[in-house]
């Protein structure tokens, strides 16, 4: 099956017992049971429910897996995959990591003696230097946020494999449809569904998919021992989010196209960050593992006063947190997202004060572009 058509046609799209083109939402705690110890293959709803169990064989198909599982949000997903690992383990981790993965290993997993390291996974060789004998797994982002950083995921593998770890990917910037770790030996992938693969701003959810049989029992009994599942109702809206991710990513990827080249001719604008420039580091990479570069894109204004302006006078670019929606986004990390870090290892970083980050939508690229240019105008 192609891609596009995967997006309709992979997992399970429809209801077997009463031909249904759409899965019902299965709003439901518990299973009546023929006997004492017999069950439908549903007895409880945390274990198992329909709804929740068609989006887990769709992100499996999407993400060319054996298994799926939808958690309550990507923050859950992450940390039951954190589960994984026994007190005492470490895990080595991409240093742009998302901001809550950033907070959930320094101040929650530490907590259960789960150690990390971050370095710059753009560099094997940092990466090689930080393995120690108690790391259990490469834990990355690519591209990242804001700077969209890359990572060679197979050259990750590589060194997975060599040193008996677990290479997870954390896919949600690249989505299914452009980019899928699996298929560059990623042992797992996870996503804040929340963001591409939801599409429309109206429910938190993550997603993870892996290929093997005994992580898959793993994950599971984590999911159900710990308990942070996705309701139903969310997994029919991912479920129907999904069936447009293909034609909204090649919309967004057609608009984000647009604005690079429109950001690039603007005076006011010093650096852009996105895969798809020639001149961007780790470009040759992203167009290596991925079908596409997404539609991140982050710019330097010069200065915070001037960001300020522009966030302030959009009118289509909706000032808010979150990335990945119908509807375009504007954000100022140095501020908002990563106003947590010092204003030092922001510096060191590369994230400064006049660095604005959009999440393209599917609006007319024509708007967006009159949009950016008369909220840069003095
Ligand atoms: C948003 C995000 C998360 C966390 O997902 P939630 O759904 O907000 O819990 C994790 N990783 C990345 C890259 C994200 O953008």
């Amino acid at each position: 099956m192609r891609r596009k058509t995967k997006m309709i046609h992979g997992g399970i799209t429809s209801d077997e017992k009463t031909g249904a083109v759409s899965v019902p939402i299965y709003q439901v705690s518990t299973y009546k049971q023929p006997g004492p110890g017999e069950h439908t293959g549903y007895e409880y709803s945390r274990t198992g429910n329909p709804t929740r169990h068609a989006l887990e064989e769709t992100i499996a198909a999407l993400e060319n897996g054996k298994a799926g599982f939808a958690f309550s949000s990507g923050m859950a997903a992450i940390t039951s995959v954190m589960m994984l690992f026994e007190a005492g383990s470490h895990v080595v981790m991409t240093d742009d990591v998302y901001g809550g993965s950033y907070r959930l290993a320094t101040k929650v997993l530490t907590r259960y003696q789960l150690g990390h390291t971050f370095v710059d996974t753009s560099s094997p060789e940092a990466v090689e230097q930080a393995i120690k004998p108690e790391t259990k797994a490469i834990y990355v982002e690519t591209p990242t946020n804001p700077l969209l950083k890359i990572t060679d995921i197979k050259k990750m593998a590589e060194i997975a494999k060599k040193h008996d770890l677990l290479l997870i990917v954390d896919n949600t910037f690249a989505t299914p449809y452009w980019q899928n770790p699996i298929d560059l030996g990623a042992d797992i992938v996870l996503h804040s569904a929340t963001k591409y693969i939801g599409g429309h701003s109206d429910v938190v959810s993550g997603l993870v998919a892996v290929n093997d049989d005994k992580l898959a029992e793993e994950l599971h009994f984590i999911q159900n021992s710990a308990g942070a599942v996705l309701g139903p109702q969310d997994s029919w809206l991912l479920l129907r989010g999904i069936k447009t991710l293909g034609i909204r990513m090649e919309a967004i990827e057609k608009n984000s196209a647009k604005l690079v080249d429109f950001l690039k001719s603007h005076p006011g604008v010093s650096t852009i960050y996105y895969p798809g420039l020639p001149e961007h580091k780790g470009h040759d990479i992203a167009a290596s593992q991925a079908e596409g570069f997404g539609g991140m894109i982050s710019f330097d204004v010069g200065s915070a006063e001037k960001a300020d302006q522009v966030l302030r006078k959009t009118k289509y670019f909706i000032l808010a947190e979150s990335l990945g929606a119908v509807e375009s986004l504007i954000s100022l990390p140095a501020k908002m997202t990563h106003a947590s870090i010092p204003q030092e290892r922001r510096a060191e970083l590369g994230i400064t004060d006049g660095l604005i980050r959009i999440s393209v939508g599917i609006e007319d690229s024509e708007d967006l572009i009159e949009d950016l240019k008369q909220a840069m105008e003095d």
